[in-house]
């Protein structure tokens, strides 16, 4: 069984990228969890195609500690099983917690069964802090991918994560499998990915256009893969299910200063706008 964790900054396209690469998987025969770690519990939307998928805090708070696995874990398209770990009432208590009570109840529960190829763990966060460092810091995922577009800001907290990765290394035993480019349009961005992941001592482990399909099947509450699986936004998310499959490039990444991360920006000719 691989454990996956899927990290970025906000609004990137993790959830997104996550539920449409699982599809490929799925498709491919594998069994596959999604474990969403936001506390926005929007991970599995796509798989679920809408259903309200009620999270693992949510109903702790209602039902109490009487929760069964069938109650928290719904089965979606190919077969993917969905967890939403949630989140506290807004302004209250770490929103990491959740996590931690997530994935030890899903322990308890028995969900992650022998059959499992892969369990996905889809997390917030533009920093590797607390509670949401929790998938990687106990060991739970060995295996991360970082998405990253060509926008300093993806990539100042790409670098950051790695920071959190080099830090948990040691006692989690996590590697980065390497950064998935989810593509924004900016100039010589595949290049700039390469050097960037080159940099940390890792690989650009495949290139997603931006396509307005994606948009068209989310409102549609479907993966791309599943709404429209004879279009070649499609097949990307089938290259880049094989590419992970397949991965076998494993570091403990080297984050860089940020007088690095500008320098490589720079010549790539992004600051000269
Ligand atoms: P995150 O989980 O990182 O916060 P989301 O997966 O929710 O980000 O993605 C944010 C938005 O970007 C979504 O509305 C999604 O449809 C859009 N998006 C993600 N990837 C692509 C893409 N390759 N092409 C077009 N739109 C995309
Ligand atoms: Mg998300």
């Amino acid at each position: 069984m691989r454990q996956v964790a899927i990290y970025g900054k906000g609004g990137i396209g993790k959830s997104t990228t996550t539920q449409n690469l699982t599809a490929g998987l799925g498709e491919m025969g594998k069994n596959i969890m999604i474990v969403g770690c936001d506390p926005k519990a929007d991970s599995t939307r796509l798989v679920l195609h809408g259903l309200a998928q009620k999270s693992v805090l949510d109903t702790l708070r209602e039902e109490g500690e009487e929760v069964e696995l069938e109650n928290i874990m719904k089965t979606g398209a190919f077969g993917i099983r969905c967890v939403e770990s949630g989140g506290p009432e807004p302004g209250v208590g770490c929103a990491g917690r959740g996590i931690i009570t997530s994935i030890n109840m899903l322990e308890q529960l028995g969900a992650y069964t022998d059959d499992l190829d892969y369990v996905f763990y889809d997390v917030l966060g533009d920093v590797v802090c607390g509670g949401f460092a929790m998938p990687i810091r106990e060991g739970k995922a060995q295996e991360i991918y970082i998405v990253a577009s060509g926008e300093m800001m993806a990539l100042y907290a790409a670098n950051n994560i790695s920071k959190g990765i080099q830090k948990y290394a040691n006692t989690g035993g996590c590697r980065l499998g390497g950064i998935i480019c989810n593509s924004r349009k900016v100039d010589g961005e595949k290049e700039l990915l390469e050097a960037f992941a080159k940099e940390l001592g890792s690989q650009l482990i495949y290139f997603v256009p931006r396509e307005n399909l994606v948009q068209r099947a989310e409102i549609n509450k479907k993966t791309v893969i599943d709404f429209a699986p004879s279009e070649p936004q499609a097949d990307a998310y089938r290259g880049l299910a094989r590419a992970i499959d397949g991965n076998e490039m494993f570091v403990v990444p080297k984050p860089m200063v940020q007088d690095r991360l500008e320098e490589i920006l720079m010549e790539h000719g992004l600051m000269d706008i």
